[in-house]
């Protein structure tokens, strides 16, 4: 772990919180070649209807506007939480150098939780990895994030059974198949 990279965990959990704000699974990303941030973004998949709007993929995007190059040689990509398969792979594509993150994603991670898609032998570029930078607040983010997103699907859940009360076993009571 290198002296900034809790300087800019920070700011991609600053950037997580947006997504949060939006409704969005809380993920932040940024890009940074020589101390200078060159792209950012947050999780959007919903408000953009694109599956690949990840943090990861949008901050790629930013930045690769930003150079006019798809390849951003020497860049590294801050994320909140563990990359799946998709944004470990479009960081190859990209020829990000270093790839620091913050929480482990246990259910879908691909770098070291599920998959150690870095260490494939058939890239031909390599790509380091660094994890657990700021870990705490990073997983904190996204418990928060799912424990309000349950506590809201209970709240609507009991009003609907107030407003009315049959439909309390109508999960259960489906039609017979
Ligand atoms: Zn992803």
């Amino acid at each position: 772990m290198l002296a900034e990279d809790e300087v800019y965990m920070r700011l991609a959990l600053d950037l997580a919180a947006q997504a949060a704000a939006e409704g969005e699974v809380p993920v932040g990303a940024l890009v940074v070649r020589d101390g200078q941030i060159l792209g950012q973004g947050w999780n959007r998949p919903i408000s953009t209807c694109d599956a690949t709007a990840h943090a990861e993929i949008v901050a790629l995007r930013d930045a690769s506007r930003v150079c006019g190059n798809y390849r951003l040689p020497g860049a590294t990509l801050y994320v909140t939480i563990e990359p799946c398969t998709m944004c470990v792979g479009a960081m190859i594509h990209a020829r990000i150098e270093r790839i620091v993150f913050g929480a482990p994603e246990p259910k879908a991670g691909a770098l070291v939780s599920r998959l150690n898609l870095a260490a494939a032998d058939h890239w031909n570029h390599r790509v380091q990895t660094t994890g657990g930078v700021c870990m705490e607040e990073a997983a904190e983010v996204m418990q928060r994030f799912f424990q309000l997103r349950r506590e809201q699907a209970r709240a609507e859940r009991s009003d609907r059974e107030r407003s009315d009360p049959e439909s309390r076993n109508s999960d259960k009571a489906g039609p017979d198949k």
